[in-house]
């Protein structure tokens, strides 16, 4: 009926019209597929802590065990792991659906570099790994959104910290053609060659129970990734089994 409405010459038009909208409602089926993913992902990793707190709730009640303060804090231990899913998950959704605030400043990264080294510098135990910073003392200017920077390096050196038991931990910078270059180096366990591939997936752990009980939710990367990347910069890593790893990443420089 449209077509005896429509000049002949206009078919080919409503062809291509077609087409595109073929190609829109493919590529929303595409990120509703995205949506029920993460969705699943999320349900499976928050059921883990619930399983726990409840398991130790109803044996409470039972009278199967005995309230103490050891039974209080493990459930304190789980409740706080859940209130970390919960934000980390919060900024996944907001990543995975693009958006993630950034506010794109010309900013020196030295003074932060200097704070967090000696903010974890402060955590590190007496016979543990050293923070070391190797940096020049004028850095030229990258455009980045300082917050979000701050946030990247919060993540690599928790990492950093967690999987490292001596050696040393280096933030290290350098420049080249258009990009500040930052790198965090670790002598901890390293990853695993066929792991490599994978850090950056949401919700990858090398060693599911081991990084679980560390605390690591397997979503710290994943962020990292996502918002290195809305800077117009890149993030790699390297890393030796036993000998230690490598996440550098790049700013474009101002
Ligand atoms: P998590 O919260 O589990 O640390 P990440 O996304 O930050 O989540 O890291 C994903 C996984 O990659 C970790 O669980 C760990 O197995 C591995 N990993 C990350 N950083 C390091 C590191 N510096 N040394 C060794 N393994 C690491």
């Amino acid at each position: 009926q449209m077509d005896a409405r429509l000049p002949l010459s206009n078919i080919p038009e409503l062809n291509r019209l077609g087409a595109s909208f073929n190609r829109m409602a493919a590529s929303l089926e595409g990120v509703e597929a995205r949506r029920r993913e993460l969705i699943g992902d999320m349900t499976h990793e928050l059921r883990t802590p619930l399983t726990v707190v409840r398991g130790y709730l109803e044996e409470l009640a039972d009278g199967e065990i005995e309230a103490s303060p050891e039974i209080y804090r493990r459930l304190a231990k789980e409740t706080k792991r859940l209130e970390r899913l919960v934000n980390d998950l919060q900024e996944l959704s907001k990543a995975e659906a693009g958006y993630l605030p950034i506010k794109i400043q010309r900013v020196n990264l030295r003074p932060l570099l200097e704070s967090l080294v000696e903010k974890f510098s402060d955590q590190l135990l007496e016979d543990g790994p050293v923070m070391r910073l190797e940096c020049p003392s004028v850095l030229p200017s990258v455009l980045a959104d300082i917050d979000r920077t701050e946030q990247i390096l919060v993540n690599l050196l928790g990492n950093a910290v967690r999987y490292t038991t001596k050696g040393s931990i280096t933030i290290r910078t350098w420049t080249e053609a258009s990009k500040l270059w930052i790198a965090v180096v670790d002598t901890g366990i390293g990853i695993a060659p066929e792991s490599l591939p994978h850090v950056f997936e949401r919700f990858w752990r090398a060693d599911r129970s081991r990084d679980r009980h560390s605390g690591g939710t397997g979503i710290g990367l994943t962020i990292s990734r996502r918002l290195i990347e809305l800077q117009g910069g890149q993030i790699h890593v390297e890393s030796k089994l036993g000998v230690g790893s490598t996440f550098k990443f790049f700013l474009p420089l101002a």
